[in-house]
């Protein structure tokens, strides 16, 4: 039988509430397929795809306990736009056919893919709606820089590689302002929560 069930993609910009939003909606029985969950087992010691990277770039690529050495990986590729597209064209297609396995398996009346980077890649294509978490860039930096305890110019270097709000919000078909607080996050996704049990009945 066909799977119909309704894929709801969700993203936002660094500290803009998705993983909140997320919590919220598993909170209610929803499955969430978590891409940022899915990049990083792909590259797990023993997979084919750290493999590839190792023989790529050597062994240095490898801490000594064998894990991918994301810091360097991550100089790298800012440095070199041919390696970063390198990495993508090895990366994508195995995220993406793990995150296709996850959503058909989700076994919730409708299930949300979340990335940050939705819509920078080609993920919302796997999606059915897409629903973005926005909050005003002040609001992004100082929730951000709390949590993660960076400074301010790095968590801007980081919006600054993502859409801007503009953008992502233009391609959305539903969007959560996060501007107050939890509870007010709340009510606005048991809105949502019954809006996508209705279309997907
Ligand atoms: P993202 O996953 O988009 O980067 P998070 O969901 O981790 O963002 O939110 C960033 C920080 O802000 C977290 O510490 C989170 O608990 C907090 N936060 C998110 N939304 C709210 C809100 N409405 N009120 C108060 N704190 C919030």
């Amino acid at each position: 039988m066909k799977n119909t069930k309704l894929i709801v993609g969700l993203t936002g910009g660094i500290g803009s509430g998705k993983s909140e939003a997320c919590r919220l909606f598993a909170a209610r029985g929803i499955v969430i397929v978590d891409a940022d969950n899915i990049a990083r087992d792909v590259v797990l010691p023993g997979s084919t795809a750290l493999h590839g990277i190792s023989l790529h770039f050597g062994e240095e690529i490898l801490t000594t306990s064998g894990e991918l050495d994301r810091r360097k990986l991550r100089d790298i590729i800012f440095s070199n736009p041919h390696e970063k597209k390198w990495l993508e064209n090895l990366l994508h297609p195995i995220i993406n056919l793990e995150i296709r396995n996850k959503l058909a398996n989700a076994e919730s009346p409708y299930v949300i893919l979340a990335s940050p980077l939705l819509l920078e890649t080609r993920q919302f294509e796997l999606t059915d709606r897409i629903l973005v978490i926005d909050a005003s860039e002040q609001l992004q930096i100082e929730r951000a820089s709390t949590r993660d305890r960076n400074d301010t110019a790095q968590i801007k270097a980081i919006m600054n590689t993502q859409l801007s709000r503009q953008d992502r919000c233009a391609k959305a078909d539903d969007i959560i302002q996060n501007h107050g607080n939890l509870d007010e996050l709340d009510e606005q996704i048991e809105k949502l929560h019954q809006r996508y049990l209705e279309m997907n009945s």
